[in-house]
């Protein structure tokens, strides 16, 4: 291997493509071709039926999952995104109601929110695990906030304890996206199962996937009902099975299949052993990387773990002489992939800047739904902003198969390139 930098003309560390993270095996296959079989797709029912609650594969899943994540309801969706939206529908949410939400996350965790006219309200995050910042939800709270969405960013849960106090102080619901952490574990619970709703995605690029899908989960009664309701065409059900609650029984058809079901089931049953490995990965990744001046590696909260999704990294530019761009610049000639340098700052997107959603008029936030003028100006979230501006450099954990050699390749290139800092000058 030439020791001269591959932006420089050197050879690469890493010369070939890595293969592609891939959670399925011969049980998904063989759990999905007797679904095919038996001819019975999908079974349910939107009108209040034995089969409203969907088929025998929905239904085994759902019961693995209320075991395995210790809760006393599951709820399949067809979509995490479905699931955010069928949560928010399900704590009674009035239009120009307020959520407060982190803007360091995906997309959906706050549209799911102005689906149902409803404002999100952005908070900044916590400087060293990136997720939603209890002090600064607490500076947020307006008379017209009714909840939080704590995301548990990256693969670790928010800070629970503090959000939960938060919340019980102003009565506000809690809900969780955990899109990116199942499995990982807050004080001995599962991340995702200590607000009043959470739940999991189950999309391609998650830890396990169904191809799309999700799972709500909740220990309330009520909610759970009002989600399965949203998730089938609510409208059409109530009157026949006697729910007088028509707040938000605006249904959709958020159904997951029973071939998605029967492959979750296999899925679920590999979670912990798909955690470990890439906890074995990141863990070896660290201490790799652990010398390496300028470079901060993912804290982890206390009474925490973290199942990283994402291995999150910061380049402090005073300590290396050399920006963040440059460097991963010189990362990605050696053959590093998977890494970025930005994640979302979501209330800088043109849909907040300009305040545009709905029509064209500006609506909810032009309307008289909406009590009082909310800020999306860049500098309301100064951490999440200099993240992506200056020191954030993000590697995808669940992209890739890390065995030990692979992971060992990823260290040299770090090592070469940061031996070599001053030529990157
Ligand atoms: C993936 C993801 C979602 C959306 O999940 P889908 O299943 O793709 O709809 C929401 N929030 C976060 C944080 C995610 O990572």
């Amino acid at each position: 291997m030439s020791d001269t930098l591959a932006l420089l003309g050197g050879s690469k560390v890493i010369n070939f493509e890595l293969n592609r993270y891939n959670s399925l095996g011969p049980e998904e296959v063989e759990a999905a071709k007797k679904v095919v079989e038996s001819g019975n797709l999908s079974q349910f029912l939107g009108c209040w039926d034995p089969d409203f609650y969907g088929g025998p594969k929905v239904q085994e899943f759902e019961k693995n999952c209320r075991e395995y994540f210790k809760v006393k309801h599951a709820i399949t969706v067809n979509s995490w995104t479905s699931g955010l939206i069928a949560a928010i529908g399900a704590i009674g949410i009035e239009p120009g109601d307020e959520i407060i939400v982190s803007p360091w996350t995906m997309s959906a965790s706050a549209t799911a929110i102005l689906h149902w006219n409803a404002i999100p309200v952005f908070a900044d995050i916590e400087p060293n695990t990136y997720c939603i910042d209890p002090i600064s939800i607490e500076k947020n709270i307006s008379p017209y906030t009714k909840a939080i969405m704590a995301v548990d960013i990256f693969g670790q849960s928010a800070n629970m304890e503090e959000i939960n106090r938060i919340a019980k102080k102003y009565n506000l619901k809690v809900i969780n996206d955990t899109a990116q952490a199942p499995g990982s574990l807050y004080k001995g619970k599962y991340t995702g199962t200590l607000g009043d709703i959470g739940g999991y995605s189950l999309n391609y690029h998650k830890h396990i996937h169904t191809g799309e899908g999700g799972i709500l989960v909740t220990n309330d009664d009520e909610l759970a009902e009002r989600m399965q309701l949203i998730r089938n065409h609510a409208e059409a059900v109530v009157k026949d099975k006697g729910v007088t609650n028509l707040t938000n029984m605006v249904g959709y058809n958020f159904r997951l299949g029973e071939i998605e079901c029967a492959i979750g089931i296999e899925q679920l049953k590999k979670l912990d052993s798909k955690i470990k490995s890439r906890i074995h990965a990141a863990e070896r990744l660290r201490n790799g990387l652990k010398g390496l001046v300028g470079l901060k590696l993912p804290e982890i909260r206390p009474e925490a773990t973290h199942v990283y999704y994402i291995f999150p990294m910061e380049i402090d530019e005073k300590v290396t002489g050399v920006g963040k761009h440059r460097i991963y610049e010189a990362l990605v000639a050696e053959g590093v992939s998977d890494i970025s340098l930005q994640y979302a700052n979501l209330h800088l997107l043109p849909m907040y800047q300009k305040k545009i959603a709905y029509g064209s008029k500006g609506f909810p936030w032009t309307s008289d739904i909406c009590k009082r003028e909310v800020n999306y100006s860049r500098g309301i979230c100064p951490i999440a902003e200099g993240l992506n501006d200056s020191t954030y450099l993000g590697y995808e954990m669940c992209v890739r198969e890390f065995p030990d050699e692979h992971v060992d390749l990823v260290i040299s290139a770090f090592q070469k390139v940061w031996n070599h800092l001053n030529l990157l000058k």
